[in-house]
């Protein structure tokens, strides 16, 4: 494959029209596509809405982009706002899965399954029928669990899931916005009603509040593309990071990214993959992670969402970078 710089375009010819599927990352090439990409995602702006449930994220400025790539021998590339915080949102819910598999190991599966739930992230339907069990850790019931996990075995929960956050990006700046925080417990009824049922059937060991607090908190954390794109890190790395040399990721990355692929956008999750061929986890502020195994990690923030409640130019920046690096799992 050769890239070139026409004008303000960029060419991307194949050699060889049977192209190696996953290649390796053409680092030179990659400011110009990030440029490339810049340019042609910042013209799909106005297709989607901002998250409105709470104050703090609907005067969010709709019309913003960012994206950062770092690559396992710690070479990071950015473009646009990489380095604006923003509400990471369920992008919270990889970290505290891994800080709870961190804690509990496989014992999390009694209590959380490992399946797409084809429904909405905040729905409550299967969860009556199925016992208690949400369907996997990305959904807003499977993710409570997760949280109820660290809540049940720490002294100050929220504070730890914030720190393991903040040592993963290396970024002591990464904290929970406590106007998010409250925003989302004043209007959390969804949620309140989950964290309720879970722990009528039997499946929260903290008391539902306590819970509730942290995902709260949780999903009230900030922090940039770059942040991101740090602490996702030991995901691509066999779960080395250059940040946190304390946390036992080894051979978690092969599970928590098939997670990803088959859970990490709800029920867009399958478009995604077919789009994009990476496993991922996007948040209602805008933000979508993935991981590009052996290779890089990358992180894209742009608030605006599609009725899915993920990120229209995060998805179609992705979508183009696996297109122009011809980087992808398949
Ligand atoms: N705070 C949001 C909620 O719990 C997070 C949802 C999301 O990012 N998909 O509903």
């Amino acid at each position: 494959m050769s890239v070139n710089l026409q004008g303000n375009t960029i060419s991307i010819t194949d050699q060889n029209t049977h192209h190696l599927a996953n290649q390796m990352l053409d680092t030179q090439a990659l400011p110009m596509i990030l440029q490339q990409i810049h340019q042609d995602v910042i013209e799909e702006y106005g297709k989607g809405n901002v998250a409105d449930y709470i104050p703090a994220l609907a005067k969010v400025n709709p019309h913003q982009f960012g994206m950062a790539i770092r690559t396992v021998d710690e070479q990071e590339f950015s473009i646009g706002a990489a380095d604006t915080a923003f509400s990471i949102q369920s992008i919270s819910k990889l970290f505290t899965l891994m800080l709870a598999l961190d804690i509990v190991g496989d014992d999390l599966w009694k209590r959380v399954g490992r399946e797409p739930s084809g429904m909405r992230f905040n729905s409550l339907v299967l969860l009556d029928s199925e016992g208690g069990i949400p369907r996997n850790p990305f959904i807003n019931a499977g993710a409570m669990v997760v949280t109820d996990i660290i809540a049940a075995r720490s002294a100050a929960p929220a504070r730890r899931i914030e720190e393991f956050i903040a040592s993963l990006s290396g970024n002591d700046a990464n904290r929970i916005d406590q106007l998010v925080a409250a925003g989302e417990q004043a209007t959390g009824y969804r949620n309140i009603a989950i964290a309720n049922l879970l722990k009528g059937m039997g499946n929260l060991e903290a008391e539902v509040e306590q819970t509730l607090d942290c995902y709260f908190k949780q999903c009230a954390m900030t922090m940039s593309c770059r942040d991101l794109a740090r602490a996702i890190e030991c995901l691509a790395n066999r779960g080395r990071s250059h940040f946190k040399s304390s946390f036992h990721g080894e051979k978690m990355d092969k599970r928590i990214n098939s997670l990803m692929l088959t859970c990490g956008l709800y029920d867009a999750v399958g478009n995604f993959a077919y789009n994009v061929g990476l496993p991922a986890k996007s948040g209602v502020g805008g933000g979508i992670v993935a991981i590009c195994p052996g290779q890089y990690s990358v992180a894209v923030w742009a608030p605006e969402l599609d009725h899915y409640g993920n990120s229209v130019l995060g998805q179609l920046a992705l979508e183009k970078l696996t297109f122009y690096t011809h980087t992808s799992i398949f």
